[in-house]
C-alpha cells in the first residue's frame, strides 16, 4: 500500500508528494492508535454488540439476526469494525474479542428467545484467525451450553476467502463445526474467487450474497443474471440464501421474485441493540 501511494504521489508532482506522505503518516499513526487502544478495549468495556435482523422475504417477518461488534473509545470515538477487525487480527486481540462476541451473542439470543421473539438463530462473524485456535470448537460449545443455546441456534459466518485459503484443512474444520450442530454461512459470497462449480462442495448451510451485487440491481446490469444464477443454483443445492445490504424497495422486489430466502439491510432495519430488537419484534 505504502509503495503504491508513493508511486502515485511521485507521478502527480512534488506538492502532491508532500501531501501524500503526510496523509500516509497520518494513516499509519491512526492505525497505531487503534492498535494500542484495542489492547485495552475489552477490559475497559468499550466493546458492545448490535444485531441486524434477517427477514424472510416471503412473509417479511424476522428469521434470524447477525451480531455485529461495535467499539466506542474515549479518544478515538466510534471506530468501524472494517477498520479495527484487521488490526485485531494483526495484534492478536481478535482471539479474546472473538470470544466476547460469541458470548455476548449467545446471551442476547437467549434474551430474545425468552422475550418470545420468533428467531431461529443468531449469525456470528468468525475471523479465519480464530480457527487457528485448537480449542475453538470446544470453547464455543462450552459457552453456548452456559447460556443454554443450542449449536443449531448459532450460525457461524466465515468469508469466502477462508474457504479459498488452505482449502482441505479449512473444509474439515468447518465440517467438524457442522457435525456438532453449528450452522455455517459463507459471507460476502461472490467477492472471492470460488467458482460456481465449487459451490456444491462447500460444507455450508447458507450463502450470503455480497452487498456489491445487491447495489447493482438498480442498474438492471448483467449482474442481475448472476444473482439469479447464484440463487437458483444455491437453492438446487439446498442452501439457504441471504442478500445483504438491501437499501431499496426495487432491490427487495427483485430478490423476492428471484426466490431469495432472506434479506438484510437498511431498508428493513439497521443493526440495533438486543433491547431494541425485543421492543421491535415483541407482539
Ligand atoms: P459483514 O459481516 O459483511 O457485515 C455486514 C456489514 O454491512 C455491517 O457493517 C452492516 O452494518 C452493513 N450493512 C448492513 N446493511 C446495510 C445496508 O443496507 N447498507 C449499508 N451501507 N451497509 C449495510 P459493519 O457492522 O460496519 O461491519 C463491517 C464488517 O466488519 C463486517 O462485514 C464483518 O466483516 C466485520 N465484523 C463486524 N462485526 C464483527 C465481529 O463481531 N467479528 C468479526 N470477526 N468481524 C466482524
Ligand atoms: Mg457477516
Ligand atoms: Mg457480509
Ligand atoms: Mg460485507
Amino acid at each position: 500500500h505504502a509503495d503504491s501511494a508513493m508511486y502515485l504521489a511521485k507521478e502527480s508532482g512534488k506538492n502532491n508528494f508532500r501531501y501524500y506522505t503526510q496523509e500516509l503518516s497520518r494513516n499509519i499513526q491512526h492505525r497505531l492508535d487503534i492498535d494500542m487502544a484495542l489492547r485495552n478495549a475489552l477490559q475497559n468495556n468499550e466493546l458492545f454488540m448490535v444485531f441486524q435482523p434477517q427477514y424472510k422475504l416471503k412473509t417479511k417477518t424476522i428469521h434470524s439476526a447477525e451480531a455485529l461488534v461495535r467499539w466506542k473509545n474515549p479518544k478515538l470515538g466510534n471506530v468501524s469494525p472494517d477498520k479495527f477487525i484487521p488490526v485485531a487480527e494483526e495484534n492478536g486481540t481478535i482471539i479474546p474479542l472473538g470470544y466476547f462476541v460469541f458470548e455476548e451473542s449467545c446471551k442476547a439470543f437467549k434474551q430474545m428467545q425468552k422475550a418470545g421473539i420468533a428467531i431461529e438463530y443468531i449469525a456470528v462473524n468468525v475471523s479465519s484467525l480464530q480457527f487457528k485456535e485448537r480449542n475453538l470448537l470446544d470453547n464455543f460449545l462450552k459457552i453456548a451450553n452456559k447460556y443454554d443455546v443450542k449449536p443449531s441456534e448459532i450460525e457461524i459466518e466465515i468469508t469466502e476467502r477462508f474457504i479459498m485459503e488452505h482449502t482441505v484443512s479449512n473444509m474439515n474444520i468447518l465440517q467438524n463445526f457442522r457435525d456438532h450442530g453449528f450452522k455455517i454461512s459463507i459471507d460476502d459470497f461472490g467477492t472471492g474467487y470460488s467458482s460456481m462449480s465449487y459451490l456444491k462442495q462447500l460444507p455450508t448451510d447458507t450463502i450470503k450474497i455480497d452487498k456489491s451485487f445487491v447495489d447493482d440491481i438498480a442498474n438492471g446490469s448483467s449482474d442481475n443474471v448472476i444473482i439469479e444464477a447464484i440463487i437458483a443454483l444455491s437453492k438446487t443445492l439446498g442452501y439457504m440464501i441471504v442478500a445483504e445490504g438491501i437499501e431499496t424497495q426495487e432491490q427487495e422486489t427483485f430478490l423476492a421474485q428471484a426466490n431469495c430466502d432472506l434479506g438484510q439491510g437498511y431498508l428493513f432495519s439497521k443493526p440495533i441493540t438486543c433491547k431494541e430488537i425485543i421492543e421491535k419484534f415483541r407482539n
